[in-house]
């Protein structure tokens, strides 16, 4: 059937197709039918984006919540998408009904109650300032006003001059003002340094973080500025209105950034899972792997994305090494195989030549007339059958010698892999426990201390070493300590705290970091780490066995190099063995 294009006749075969096929003449009918038949559904019917969109535009946007709805209800029509127009709607009539709830009636007879009492220090008219104020700039926001006049209404109860606004609120600025008024002389002489500050912190915490915003950033200075100058109560009046208004850009910016964080992560954990599916048969990446994963399911700090980052560089690193050099090999493989494909059918065809020969030399046998004939047809069949048996050895040979290039090819990637692992410049864990190994120590070593110098804070090294292992090894085995090693630094990670740094320093020596540690800290941090030891055995062959350490903790000092305070901590870590072992001794 020919789709119609020309309308008229769309129209025609609409009315015809109505009229056989008995429906009721509705303009929806029509339109199903003039739809069906034309093969064009016009988006205008399937998704109303014209109303919608006059709808959206229609409700008020004066408070966050509503600037909000628009957004998501101009997301919606933009996609076309009524399920999500429709739930945003609902969802915020719904939230209204919340507000609906709160308990007005009671706040008003309180309000009542509260304006006729008296109050020690409390006139009508700095009651009527402060309720004024709070009208004013919690009218759009029927739940925050509800909040600040409870708040009001507290403060008056407890004989308090001024309203308790909580802290975040974008209506402090005006808080400050009105307080000229009422505040006496020696708080006023407050005043000049609050707005400095106030000015300070818009210009210099608040657009220095705005870097990726650029219009707020600027929206920030021009404030800072403005309330340097702002001095009527207009400029002040005018200043807040603007205040406000930057207040819900920044939060729905907040709301931005935490989504793509959120997504950001999603992305990290799709990557890391899908690593772990590539990567089946290695046993160090899946420790790794598993690390990483650890770190993104905490929160997220600069000191946790960085060891997430160096980690998943060692993995992509370590994995593109295997690859190729599996590639090589199986390439190998295949080049040898096909030899022996071809040399299989050579010797094939070598021995079908063979019956085939055999076959003429048994006629010429039975039509032979006399021994001499006889004579050359078995020097014939002799030479065949050696040829044949020729062949059938380099074929073994052969066969053979691929065997051994194979066992040689799988020994090499072995030995590869071993390399790999062993003198990597990229590897910067020990890839037994999972912790630093020393190149990651010397790194996050100067990484800490520069930190440290900058936020001049102190920094503690601590050292410690497993009492008594070379007997645990012997009287367990070498596996069974390889175990008890792997469980100490499971249990430094659960214990310490995320930026905290665990490396191995030797056999069974670590080096701990303790950033922002005090050394009468770090020596408590590191007796609650002998603590946990007791608290999580190590088990063996379902037997609880007790690892203890030995320890010495310093702090660094601003002379200290990384030799000079790790000698340190080995020192009282000496003293610590000396004074019967499995215990913290400071230097
Ligand atoms: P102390 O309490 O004085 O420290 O005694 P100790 O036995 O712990 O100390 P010593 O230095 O005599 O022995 C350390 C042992 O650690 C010797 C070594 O075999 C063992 N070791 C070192 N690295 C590893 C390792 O990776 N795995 C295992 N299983 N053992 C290791
Ligand atoms: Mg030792
Ligand atoms: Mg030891």
């Amino acid at each position: 059937m020919t789709t119609l294009t020309n309308p008229f006749e769309i129209a025609r075969e609409t009315l015809r197709l109505l009229a056989a096929r008995r429906i009721p003449p509705t303009p929806d009918n029509y339109l199903t039918l003039y739809q069906e038949i034309s093969g064009v559904k016009t988006v205008d019917s399937a998704f109303p984006e014209k109303q919608l969109r006059s709808l959206a535009s229609a409700l008020p946007k004066v408070s966050p919540d509503q600037l909000r709805l628009a957004r998501q209800l101009d997301d919606a029509v933009k996609a076309c998408n009524w399920e999500d127009y429709k739930n945003r709607l609902t969802e915020f009539v719904t939230a209204l009904t919340e507000v609906q709830k709160l308990g007005w009636s009671e706040l008003i007879n309180d309000l009542i109650r509260q304006w006729d009492a008296k109050h020690v220090g409390l006139t009508v008219a700095r009651k009527r300032e402060s309720l004024e104020h709070i009208l004013s700039s919690s009218a759009t926001n029927p739940e925050n006003l509800f909040n600040r006049l409870q708040g009001l209404l507290r403060s008056w109860g407890q004989g308090r001059e001024n309203e308790t606004t909580s802290g975040a609120e974008p209506d402090s600025a005006p808080v400050m003002a009105q307080a000229t008024n009422t505040l006496p002389s020696s708080a006023a002489d407050l005043l000049p340094e609050l707005r400095e500050l106030f000015a300070f912190t818009l210009e210099t915490a608040i657009a220095t973080q705005l870097v990726e915003s650029p219009a707020l950033s600027n929206d920030a200075k021009i404030l800072a500025k403005d309330i340097r100058t702002a001095v009527s109560l207009t400029q002040l009046q005018d200043f807040l209105t603007r205040l406000k208004r930057f207040a819900f850009k920044l939060e729905l910016l907040a709301e931005d950034q935490a989504e793509l964080r959120h997504s950001l992560l999603n992305m990290l954990r799709l990557l890391v899972e899908n690593i772990t599916e590539l990567v089946l048969d290695d046993r160090w990446l899946h420790g790794q792997i598993e690390v990483v994963r650890e770190i993104i399911d905490k929160p997220l700090s600069q000191r946790s994305i960085d060891d997430a980052e160096r980690r998943l560089k060692e993995i992509l690193f370590k994995q593109s090494q295997l690859k190729a050099s599996l590639a090589d090999a199986r390439d190998a493989i295949k080049h040898m195989l096909a030899g022996f494909v071809d040399q299989l059918a050579s010797f094939t065809d070598a021995t079908s030549d063979y019956h085939d020969k055999i076959e003429s030399y048994a006629g010429k046998i039975s039509a032979a007339h006399d021994i001499t004939e006889l004579e050359s047809v078995i020097s014939d069949v002799m030479r065949e059958t050696r040829n044949i048996q020729i062949n059938a050895q380099r074929s073994r040979d052969e066969l053979r010698s691929t065997q051994q290039k194979v066992e040689e090819a799988e020994r090499r990637i072995r030995e590869l892999e071993h390399e790999l692992e062993a003198t990597s410049d990229l590897v910067r864990h020990d890839q037994l426990t999972g912790a630093l190994n020393r190149r990651g120590l010397d790194e996050m070593f100067d990484k800490e201390v520069a930190r440290a110098k900058r936020h001049e804070t102190v920094i503690c090294v601590g050292l410690l070493d497993i009492d008594n292992f070379k007997k645990l090894n012997d009287s367990l085995g070498h596996d069974a300590g390889d175990r008890a090693l792997m469980h100490l630094a499971a249990v430094c990670r659960d214990t310490l705290r995320p930026q905290d740094t665990v490396a191995r320093y030797g056999g069974e020596e670590f080096i701990i970091l303790l950033p922002e540690t005090p050394l009468e800290d770090a020596a408590v941090v590191l007796s609650r780490l002998q603590r946990e030891l007791t608290r999580k055995f190590f088990m063996h062959d379902n037997e609880k066995v007790l690892i203890t350490f030995s320890a010495g903790v310093t702090q660094m000092q601003v002379e200290d190099t990384q030799a000079s305070v790790i000698k340190r901590a080995d020192e009282a870590m000496y003293q610590a063995k000396k004074t019967g072992k499995n215990r913290v001794v400071t230097a």
